[in-house]
């Protein structure tokens, strides 16, 4: 099994899917497609191509940390810690904040997914119709 043929599927895989996996359903996505293929070549891989910089690794609160292709649009997710759901937010909205900072401290931020934790309108609606007694 080459390495290179390993990097290419994880990168079709994250390219088609456009969104987040995690190791562990990468491994299994892969192995489909490639049966030979054992979970340490495809973790090796997965850290390769992370400081190869070619994708983003993110803790979303699940427990597992999730992969995405680093050329995907810049985005950050809104999770909810009660329902485990997520919302993406487009860069746009989050740029004024970083040009405020960037301009306040100097910095150049290289930060391109965020992920803000907190409670979902749906769980928040729950919460008012269940008070505490
Ligand atoms: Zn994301
Ligand atoms: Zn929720």
């Amino acid at each position: 099994m080459r390495a290179s043929s390993v990097n290419t599927a994880i990168l079709e895989l994250l390219g088609q899917e456009h969104t987040h996996l995690t190791a562990q359903a990468i491994y299994e996505n892969i192995r489909e497609r490639l049966p030979a293929v054992n979970p340490s070549t495809v973790y090796r891989a997965l850290e390769r191509l992370t400081h190869a910089g070619k994708i983003s690794v993110s803790d979303m609160g699940s427990g597992a940390a999730v992969f995405e292709l680093v050329s995907n649009k810049p985005h950050h997710h809104l999770v909810c810690q009660n329902c485990g759901k997520t919302m993406v937010l487009p860069h746009q909205s989050v740029a004024p904040y970083f040009d405020a900072i960037q301009a306040a401290t100097g910095y150049k931020i290289y930060t391109n997914h965020l992920i803000l934790f907190g409670c979902c309108p749906d769980c928040l609606a729950l919460e008012k119709a269940q008070p505490e007694e």
